[in-house]
């Protein structure tokens, strides 16, 4: 296989690092929080006794995001956060990485099929800042015995009214000042490439819920049909 020659803190978010390759290829990694293990079959990279996780912007729209220039991102070590849509753990387990042991992930999954999964990747292997629940979006109270306030929300359920779910959630869980991050639809896939009325419904709520829209950041090439938004409660 190919052979790491450097691996370097990625230039505005701590936690994120960019690993280059002899062939000069480049790619995004998070430093392993439980060494010699995989989550979703990526690339182990070794450097300078520290192990690493390649960090697949095919399979993670949070890592596509940060390659498309995102310009914040409220996602930091130490930082508490509240995942809706955890699925596999593909994503989460970046973010486990980036938080680290003093941060936390309440991560919230409704299909009992993909929790078992999630469950016995991330959680039996050892990643001990990992809350699952196996819980609804839709409804927060339904788990809000579990979560002290968090300084992210961020959501990715593939469904409708995720911005409203979003608010509602934020409304029980985000500290004063927090951030939320969603992932919405949002291009017509059609050669026009005008945002979808969806799209715009979505940060009009977002808006009328009293955010204020920081950033939004489409994911071409590495997913056509969402983008990445990024918000603060005003
Ligand atoms: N965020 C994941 C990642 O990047 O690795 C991928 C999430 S996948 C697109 C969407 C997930 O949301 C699915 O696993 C689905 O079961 C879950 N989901 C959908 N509706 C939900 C709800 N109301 N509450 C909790 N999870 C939900």
């Amino acid at each position: 296989s190919i052979e790491v020659v450097d691996v370097r803190p990625h230039e505005r978010f701590a936690g994120v690092y960019v690993a280059k390759f002899e062939d000069g290829s480049e790619r995004l990694a998070t430093r392993n929080l439980t060494p010699g293990r995989r989550v979703y079959g990526e690339r182990l990279i070794k450097w300078r006794d520290v192990e690493y996780r390649e960090w697949n912007p095919y399979r993670s729209k949070l890592a596509a995001a940060i390659l498309n220039g995102l310009k914040e991102m409220p996602i930091a070590e130490g930082s508490h956060i509240l995942y809706l849509g955890a699925a596999s753990g593909t994503t989460p387990s970046h973010v486990s990485d980036i938080v680290g042991e003093r941060g936390l992930i309440y991560s919230v999954e409704f299909s009992p099929r993909v929790f078992r999964e999630f469950m016995e990747k991330l959680v039996d292997q050892g990643r001990k800042n990992v809350v699952p629940i196996l819980g609804d979006a839709r409804f927060p109270y339904q788990y809000a015995h579990y979560i002290k306030g968090v300084d992210v929300v961020y959501i990715d359920i593939a469904q409708p009214a995720q911005a409203k779910i979003l608010a509602d959630n934020a409304d029980y869980f985000l500290k004063k000042g927090g951030h939320v991050m969603l992932v919405i639809k949002a291009m017509s896939i059609d050669v026009t490439k005008e945002p979808s009325e969806t799209f715009k419904q979505e940060i009009n709520v977002l808006k009328e819920r009293g955010y204020e829209i920081l950033d939004t950041v489409h994911l071409e090439p590495y997913d056509v049909a969402h983008a990445m938004v990024i918000a603060r409660r005003v």
